[in-house]
């Protein structure tokens, strides 16, 4: 089967992910090709590295694309589409990659499945995909082809280098693009870095108030740590928003996450489940952050964490 990869780059970087569609489509090709198609003004470097592991590479070529709108994205990859004809298109389940995917798939009038994270070809094309925050697994058949997929990052990391041929797709934006882009905004970097440190204590709701995050800010400095918060911590001002950990806030791997007075909703659980060591204080025994924590304090986090300072002040001398 001919399978297109639609690569992503920025700040004059290719993302990996790029190289990871290509690795997914050498696995499934058979006796197919795996094509990148990578689009923008001047993308010669980004072509050379792509071909390491693709029979070949379209350059899509023009000054409109110097920076990616997906309307004109979708028109160059459409005119492709057309004239070569691939059987899937495999484009990153990047934010990017999540806009364009779905309208290509809607001008091209095929069927598309999202943040697919294995695909199988040997009986039509079946996929897997995560539903409800990674909660259930689905596996889906595609009624036809040509498809579009849009694939996780990370999952198709290893592959073979192909050493393909570069060719100009001699193809040209047919309109202009309804938007504009005008520049990148880069976040304010905070001066913690949540998602680097070893030891989080992690504050939620049941803190109750700004002036007791002083408490858990003594222990995390005592424990050589950082303060993190659930969502409410920050929505009440109490921390900055950079310390948010949750699907809406950052993913944090300690070696250890210390939750107190946080009730493990799944969207803060999302966020720091893979943590090495949890441990948690709450008053409510029947709290779902109990679920995860590998170790639990059922107690009143006023009376544990003074308790807890004092013993690590001891231990310190
Ligand atoms: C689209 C969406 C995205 C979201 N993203 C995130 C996200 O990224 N991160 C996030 O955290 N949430 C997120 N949420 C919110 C999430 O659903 C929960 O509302 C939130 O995580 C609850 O925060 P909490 O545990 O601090 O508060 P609560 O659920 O109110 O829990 C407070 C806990 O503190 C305990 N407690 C109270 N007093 C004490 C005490 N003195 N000692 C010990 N324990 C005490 C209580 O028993 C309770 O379990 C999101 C929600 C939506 C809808």
């Amino acid at each position: 089967m001919k399978v297109f990869c639609v690569a992503e780059y920025r700040f004059e970087e290719l993302n990996p992910l790029s190289i990871e569609l290509l690795n997914l489509a050498n696995q499934i090709k058979g006796d197919g090709t795996a094509e990148a198609v990578v689009i923008g003004k001047d993308v010669g470097k980004y072509a050379e590295e792509l071909a390491k592991y693709a029979d070949k590479v379209w350059k899509v070529e023009d000054d409109s694309l110097e920076n990616y709108t997906p309307d004109l994205y979708v028109d160059v990859l459409l005119q492709l589409a057309e004239r070569e004809k691939p059987d899937l298109i495999l484009i990153g389940n990047t934010a990017q990659g999540g806009e364009f995917a779905p309208y290509l798939a809607a001008k091209m009038n095929v069927p598309i499945a999202t943040d697919v994270v294995a695909v199988d070809v040997s009986d039509g094309v079946k996929v897997s995909r995560y539903l409800m925050q990674g909660k259930l697994m689905v596996d889906l058949k595609l009624k036809s082809t040509p498809a579009v997929l849009t694939i996780r990052q990370g999952v198709f990391k290893e592959g073979p280098e192909v050493g393909g041929e570069i060719v100009d797709a001699g193809i040209k934006p047919s309109k202009e693009s309804r938007r504009k882009f005008v520049s990148y905004i880069e976040p304010e970097v905070g001066e913690v870095d949540i998602t680097q440190a070893d030891i989080i204590v992690s504050v939620g709701r049941g803190i109750e108030d700004a002036s007791n995050i002083e408490l858990a800010e003594e222990l995390a400095e005592l424990l050589g740590g950082v303060v993190a918060g659930s969502r409410p911590v920050i929505d009440n001002g109490w921390l900055p928003k950079d310390r948010q950990v949750g699907i809406s806030g950052k993913v944090v791997k300690p070696k250890l996450y210390l939750a107190l007075g946080i009730s493990g909703a799944f969207q803060h659980i999302m966020g720091m489940k893979d943590s090495e060591l949890i441990i948690a204080i709450n008053k409510d025994p029947e709290a779902p952050i109990f679920g995860v924590a590998h170790y639990g304090v059922v107690a009143d986090l006023f009376e544990v964490v003074p308790e807890l300072i004092e013993k690590l002040k001891e231990i310190k001398g």
